[in-house]
């Protein structure tokens, strides 16, 4: 892990990371961005529609997502290079006051929604994006303000926040923190644990086969990257 960040603080140093776009001021800064693909080989998370564990999904996005940061010299680290049985704690070790801790997931939908008929889950219940802040994080405000960011992005790319998340059922009744799809779940053990500002979000619901679909799709994707990564450019420095 250590030699990730050390080869991309050499990048960084050699490139000038510190400037954001022009025009625009960095209301908060980091030394990296630490990229967090959820679950593992033998806790995947959410099944899709098309029977495809979640964690496949995650490793692929943050790959691209990786590439894309690169590309801007934005440094970043992988919270789970080897794809080995990461504990949750260790997930965030590497999150001082200097990082930005972004999870990657993929949604699914409480099970009452799921064809009774199909298995795996399968259904057009919910469909969209969405992202999540803990107000346990020691920096709960810069966590929303990015997250707010970024909502706004995607929406501005054509995309839909999912609302399922609002719902005052059990297990869900989150607090709709941003109409562009930003919620607060307080006790999401990384965002809560994470010693710096940390975000989660959630590409697309795999449980509803046109979302599915989706997040299959390269365009689709570079789509979603795109907006991410143009927020932390425009509205986050990068410093050694
Ligand atoms: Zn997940």
């Amino acid at each position: 892990m250590k030699s990730i960040i050390t080869k991309f603080l050499s990048v960084a140093s050699a490139a000038v990371i510190g400037c954001s776009a022009p025009g625009s001021a960095a209301a908060v800064s980091f030394d990296y961005v630490v990229l967090d693909p959820g679950h593992t080989p033998r806790t995947p998370g959410a099944i899709s529609a098309g029977n495809a564990p979640e964690h496949g999904f995650n490793n692929v996005f943050v790959r691209e997502l990786a590439q894309a940061l690169e590309l801007e010299q934005i440094p970043y680290l992988i919270s789970n290079v080897k794809n080995a049985e990461l504990s949750l704690t260790d997930r965030v070790k590497n999150t001082g006051k200097r990082a930005l801790f972004i999870s990657i997931h993929h949604d699914s939908v409480q099970p009452q929604y799921c064809n009774l008929n199909t298995s795996p889950c399968r259904t057009d219940y919910a469909s969209g994006y969405s992202l999540f802040v803990s107000k346990v994080n020691r920096n709960f405000r810069i966590s929303k303000e990015i997250a707010s960011k970024i909502a706004r992005a995607l929406r501005q790319s054509g995309l839909s926040p999912s609302v399922h998340h609002g719902e005052k059922i059990p297990n869900e009744s989150k607090i709709l923190l941003d109409h562009n799809g930003v919620y607060q779940y307080d006790n999401l053990v990384v965002l809560k644990n994470a010693s710096s500002p940390a975000i989660l979000i959630e590409v697309a619901v795999i449980t509803n086969p046109q979302d599915e679909l989706l997040a299959r799709n390269p365009r689709h994707r570079a789509k979603i990257i795109k907006a991410i990564v143009k927020t932390l450019r425009e509205y986050i420095g990068f410093e050694r």
